[in-house]
């Protein structure tokens, strides 16, 4: 049985406390100053959440760590595609190096869930996917590492692709993804007909990454809703960057938000500016599950990206407009928690924007010691003094690997 013991933790940034964790999982929150059994974790005071959870992050397409690269990504999702396919061969270092690194960066500044996107196409076929699992397995014990077979270049376009990613799900990969049904394949039916298929052939959830924006947008999630009702998957499928959300006036978007909700159909966004900014308290309000992802991270598409799910949080909130704490706390419940709730059905969906769930007892030990005075604080500093526990045990501090 395995123990571990925090003193003087603020849950949420509440009163100073003690926590015992048994069998990677809290085991008892008590008022500080009782005794401190030896071997005992200092939290000097610091705030206790749950751990980040990264439900959209292109584990394949990085280049942290590497020298500076130029961007000159032509911009689109095709032509980026093209772009990318032109030159990731091209790194200095091997793939599942990068991948290996972009993973324990993740790690080290506090996230313990994990969905990668694994690319999957006529041209690099099974490679960057043997190199996400490679990197999952040297993270293994670390964090949770779910795989998407992504097809980033359609199903249809090119020839063989389906066949390889049933060779993708059949080898480890968790996850069934889609992409743009109408927009990069031309054929919404057929696309989606070979990734529900799949999914259900292998069990596995489905992740359709939907750009397309307004009615072409709304037109495709219609299409989704009718699978995932027809093939009763409630609780797993999830709608990627759903632009559409953001681009339907409200009169047409309850009902959809409505049946999202119904369905348990989770949305994951990377939290993008401007005219593609979700309306995020709509949704959490609506009951549906959403969860923050990274994206790509200063990759062959975009200089962004740190590796800092706390960073993306900061952005959820700036781009979403909040000032209040209250607000601003509930994206970093959606940063943590949230993304969990995406992760898995086991975690139930954020109750509400005052919601603020994971640091109680019967909790998983997914959890992070984060300097700050208040959560609304900790969002705004973005402190490196932090420590991040999974399963119960401590696998970083101060933005290392322990
Ligand atoms: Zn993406």
């Amino acid at each position: 049985m395995s123990e571990l013991h925090l003193t003087g933790v603020r849950p949420w940034g509440g009163d100073l406390s003690d926590v015992d964790i048994k069998d990677g999982r809290i085991a008892a929150v008590r008022p500080a100053g009782g005794v401190v059994p030896e071997g005992a974790l200092d939290g000097e005071g610091r705030l206790l959440i749950p751990s980040f959870s990264d439900v959209h992050v292109h584990l394949d397409s990085t280049r942290l760590g590497l020298p500076w690269r130029p961007n000159d990504s032509p911009g689109g999702v095709w032509a980026n595609m093209l772009h990318d396919r032109a030159h990731w061969r091209d790194a200095e270092v091997p793939m599942t190096e990068r991948s290996t690194r972009m993973l324990e960066l993740l790690i080290a500044r506090g996230v313990t869930r994990v969905r990668g996107y694994a690319q999957i196409d006529a041209d690099c076929k099974l490679e960057r996917f043997e190199a996400v699992a490679a990197a999952r397995e040297a993270h293994a014990g670390r964090a949770d590492v779910e795989i998407m077979a992504f097809p980033q270049a359609g199903l249809l376009r090119e020839p063989g692709v389906p066949e390889l990613m049933e060779e993708a799900l059949r080898t480890g990969a968790n996850v069934m993804g889609g992409l743009d049904p109408c927009g990069v394949d031309g054929d919404p039916v057929r696309h989606l007909d070979v990734v529900f298929g799949l999914a259900e052939k292998y069990g596995v959830a489905v992740d359709v990454h939907l750009h397309e924006p307004g009615e072409l947008g709304l037109f495709s999630l219609g299409k989704i809703i009718e699978r995932t009702r027809a093939l009763d998957m409630h609780g797993k499928v999830t709608i990627s960057h759903a632009f559409t959300l953001a681009h339907t006036p409200a009169p047409r978007l309850d009902p959809v938000l409505a049946e999202l909700a119904e369905l348990d159909i989770s949305v994951a966004t990377v939290a993008p500016p401007g005219p593609n900014t979700l309306p995020l308290l709509k949704l959490t309000e609506a009951g549906i599950r959403v969860g923050l992802g990274d994206d790509g991270q200063r990759d062959y598409w975009s200089p962004y990206g740190n590796a800092d799910l706390l960073d993306r949080t900061w952005q959820l909130a700036f781009t979403n407009g909040f000032r209040n704490d209250e607000v601003v706390e509930h994206a970093l419940a959606v940063g943590t928690w949230g993304g969990a709730s995406v992760f898995s059905p086991e975690f139930r969906a954020l109750h509400g924007v005052g919601d603020r769930p994971g640091v109680a007892v019967g909790d998983p030990a997914d959890l992070v010691l984060l300097a700050g005075e208040t959560p609304a604080a900790a969002v705004m500093d973005r402190l490196p003094h932090r420590t991040v526990l999974h399963a119960g045990r401590v696998v970083a501090h101060d933005l290392e690997l322990v």
